[in-house]
């Protein structure tokens, strides 16, 4: 698909707001969010539900200039794509965020690690992309019910500056991150990867993490990598369950 092409696609989206950041290295930031609507994952424990729907009242069929124009009425210079899911493949959703990228804007991609990130040829499309992109990945747990969905691949393309994100349900989920981590600890250390642990909601306590990552921390040390706690933000300052903050 050429630029021009892209331009004239209209992509579904299901809303766009100011708020923070809630989570990850980014938590804190005043971003604009853009959420498209679809997902080709069902996490049992998925937060934004109300974003599966591709079409409906839900659903607002947009130009990529159209949500540009949206986008810049907040005046900041930082977005984060997020869904549903951002990057599925086949889809032309998927070159939203590259599109915005390529204005110019500061894009975080939260995709859910089953989709695959952008293959160069991708962005040559959108000139000027690539440095304005970083990724939040997930790599779904047991809990998720999505864990065979898992593109560890993906792993060898993240850079500096781009995260990975475990969202744990209990001990299982926790061994099954840190074995994760050891497969891939080379990639992860050489790039300085974030490595993220947050908890699913009224599920595992945080205080739970910590015990576990103090427990590895040598390990952690030992292989030079960055491995953090990560709460939602947002579910701190709002109630739980709101939408568009
Ligand atoms: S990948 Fe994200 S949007 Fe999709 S079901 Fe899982 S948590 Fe929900």
């Amino acid at each position: 698909m050429t630029k021009e092409q892209f331009e004239k696609v209209k992509i579904p989206i299901v809303e766009i707001f100011h708020s923070i950041s809630g989570e990850g290295i980014s938590a804190g930031n005043i971003v604009v969010f853009v959420r498209v609507s679809g997902c080709n994952l069902r996490c049992t424990w998925c937060d934004t539900k109300y974003s599966f729907p591709e079409s409906g009242d839900s659903v607002r069929m947009l130009l990529p200039s159209e949500i540009a124009d949206e986008v810049k009425s907040f005046n900041s210079d930082e977005i984060i794509c997020t869904g549903g899911e951002p990057l599925e493949e086949e889809k032309e959703k998927r070159y939203l965020s590259a599109y915005l990228a390529g204005l110019g804007y500061k894009v975080r991609i939260e995709t859910s690690g089953a989709s695959e990130l952008y293959q160069n040829n991708e962005l040559d499309v959108f000139p000027g992309a690539e440095k304005n992109i970083t990724y939040c990945m997930d790599v779904k747990c047991p809990g998720s019910g999505m864990v065979y969905q898992n593109m560890l691949t993906n792993i060898a393309l993240l850079k500096k500056g781009d995260e990975i994100k475990f969202v744990v349900k209990d001990i299982t989920d926790l061994n099954f991150s840190f074995d994760v981590i050891d497969a891939y600890k080379k990639q992860l250390s050489e790039n300085g990867i974030a490595i993220n642990f947050s908890p699913v909601f009224d599920s595992i306590k945080p205080s739970e993490i910590v015990d576990f990552l103090k427990e590895r921390n040598k390990y952690s040390i030992d292989n030079n990598l960055w491995i953090r706690l990560s709460l939602q933000l947002h579910k701190y300052i709002w109630p739980p369950f709101m939408r568009g903050v």
